[in-house]
Formats: structure tokens, sequence, C-alpha cells
């Protein structure tokens, strides 16, 4: 696993609970969603009613698991928490479904993942509060309703337009994530260093938020590799020289990016001498899913400002030809 992939691995989920922010107040960045978000929950609670349906969508890392947490927390009410890939069947969520207490939070990661027929019952649950369970077999089955407990849903997504529309129409609110800011990095880093007990320089924390793709799980990922290095090279404090060393041994570049990113970067400007090319014929040419070219490197990439998407397909800017050393072709696509 690349130091900067923004999937986490098992291990890391466990260190992740530490590091999550606990209330609103804690969760650093994404100020629009939060004030919105802060807004919805507290008029619903002044009405005593469970707040609408919320929907969060923004890339792998992002902290969409941590809002839904502080949502719940928030409230005073409990979490339970399943993902689109584990809702198999309408049974799966049908079972979840009608256990939720009054009140509860009910996380789905991956909601675009779900199964099309748990989706139907999900959205008679989400309106009416309701699941109709389906007795029997054949031609002599029948649906009984069966009131559930007024709940909410916290819906994540890493694409909101897969999402069919009757869908996310049952969503009262709609948080879009995205990447952060490196000032708010640099918060989110000396909060996990002072968590994990280590020295982090003004100068270090700045390199480390630079070099983190906009993205919060990526930025404590590499504070702890720079602990690692300074811990084993060094006496342990993180400065600024221990950082850049830590990070060239991990093969994050100075922008962040990551051996994928590079992989398509290099795609687009070798092969494709940069582009027009589609994504699905990039990803190929990296050996990746189109999704996850799609949902993980892609974003970044455009963010930077190193691919542009026209209608004829990606191109790669003067500022990719710049970063990989590549000298364009004269009759390259921008
Ligand atoms: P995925 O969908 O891949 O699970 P996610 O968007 O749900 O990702 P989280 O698991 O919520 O991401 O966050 C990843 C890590 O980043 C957590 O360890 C969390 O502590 C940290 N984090 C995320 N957002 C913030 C924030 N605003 N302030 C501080 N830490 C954050």
């Amino acid at each position: 696993r690349d130091a900067v992939s923004p999937d986490a691995d098992v291990d890391e989920r466990a260190l992740e609970g530490a590091l999550r922010p606990k209330r609103l107040t804690d969760f650093v960045g994404q100020d629009r969603v939060c004030e919105q978000l802060s807004l919805v929950l507290r008029s619903a609670q002044r009405r005593s009613r469970v707040p609408d349906h919320i929907l969060m969508s923004g890339g792998p890392g992002l902290g969409k698991t941590t809002l839904a947490m502080i949502i719940a927390a928030e409230l005073g009410a409990p979490l339970r928490i399943t993902s689109g890939p584990a809702i198999e069947r309408s049974g799966d969520l049908a079972a979840i479904l009608s256990t939720l207490q009054e009140g509860e939070v009910l996380f789905l990661d991956e909601i675009h993942r779900m199964a099309r027929p748990a989706e139907e019952m999900l959205y008679v649950a989400m309106e009416d509060f309701r699941v109709d369970v389906v007795v029997g077999k054949g031609p002599g089955a029948t649906a009984v309703p069966l009131d559930i407990a007024p709940f909410t849903l916290v819906g994540a997504t890493t694409r909101a337009g897969l999402l069919p529309a009757p869908l996310r129409d049952r969503f009262g609110f709609v948080g879009h994530m995205d990447f952060y800011r490196s000032a708010d990095l640099e918060l989110i880093l000396r909060r996990s260093a002072s968590l994990l007990e280590v020295e982090l320089g003004d100068d270090a924390a700045a390199e480390i938020a630079g070099r983190s793709r906009g993205t919060p799980r990526i930025a404590n990922r590499l504070l702890r590799r720079v602990r690692d290095y300074a811990e084993v090279r060094s006496d342990g404090r993180l400065t600024l020289e221990t950082a850049r060393s830590a990070l060239t041994l991990y093969e994050v570049d100075a922008q962040g990016l990551d051996r994928l990113d590079r992989a398509v970067l290099h795609a687009l400007l070798r092969r494709f001498r940069g582009g027009p090319v589609g994504l699905s014929t990039l990803a190929v040419s990296v050996g990746e899913e189109p999704e996850t070219v799609e949902v993980v490197a892609e974003p970044f990439l455009v963010r930077s400002g190193y691919i542009a998407r026209t209608p004829r397909g990606r191109i790669a800017t003067p500022d990719a030809w710049a970063h990989m050393g590549i000298t364009p072709p004269k009759d390259a696509a921008f």
C-alpha cells in the first residue's frame, strides 16, 4: 500500500478511532458543510423531531465517517454503521431497519453500492418509516407493512452522481466534502501530534500538510511515517528536515502525488501524448479499475491543475508536462 493511498487498512482504522474528532467544534475545516449541518441538527432538536436524512458526498478519507459519528454524538443518539456492499438482499436491510431504536442514526457508507431491491425498501423506510416485509413465496406472497422507529439516515458516497434520483431526492440535506486547505490540515496535524505525543515543528507541519493531497487521512498517515523516521533515524523530534527525508523515502513527491497519480500522468503524457483520452482507456493503461482512477487519482489531479476534463476526453495541462519533467510535443492538446 502506498503511503498516500486515501483508503484505510485494518490497523489504521483502529488508530483513526483515537485521532477522530468527537464533536462538531473539534472538526476542522469544511466550514460551510459544518455550519449547514449544525443548523439542520439544532432545528430538529428544537422541534423534538428526528433530523432529515443526510447525504455526505466526497472522496475517500475526507471525513464522512467522522461526521456521521459526530452527528450521532451531537444528537445524543445511538449510531449503527453499515455499508452498501454489506447489504446484498433486501432482507439484510429489513433486519437492520426493524431493530432501529427511536432517533437512531443509521450510517450507510458507500450507499451507491447497495443492491437494487434494498434500495427500493430504503425509499419507503426513509419516507414513511415503514418496511414492507414479504411473507410467503410465489403467487401467494404478500407484503406486510411494518412500522419502524423514526431514524436519521446518514448516507455517504464518493460518487453522488451515481445515486438514482429517487434516492437522492429523499435526503433533506446534501453536504459536499471538498479537499482541505493546507492551513486546516496543519491544524489537524498539530492536534494528532499532541494526541500521539510527538513534537511537531511548524515548518514540518506545513511540509506534511502540503504533501497530503488535501486529505486528513493521508495527513495523519504521513505524520506517523515521519514520526517513525524521526524516532529511528534521529532524536524523535519532527523537524522540516526529517519530514522531507521521510517523505522522499516514502515516495511522496513535493506536490503529494503518489505512485498512481504519477502513473496516470505518465501514461497520459507518454502514451497518449497529452490526450485527449477517455478515462477507461487511461485506467486500462495503468492497470486500474476506471472507478479507482476516477475517484482516487483524477479529482486531485484536476484540482491541482495537471489534468483538464474536456468533452473529447482528459488532457494534460502545461503544468503536468513541467511537473513530470517531460517536453511536450509541438501538437500537444492544450
Ligand atoms: P472513507 O469513506 O474512506 O472511510 P471518510 O471520508 O469516511 O473515508 P474518515 O474515516 O471520517 O473519512 O476520516 C479519516 C481520518 O481523517 C480519521 O482518522 C479522522 O480522524 C481524520 N479526519 C477526517 N476529517 C477530519 C477533520 N475535519 N478534522 C480532524 N480529523 C479528521
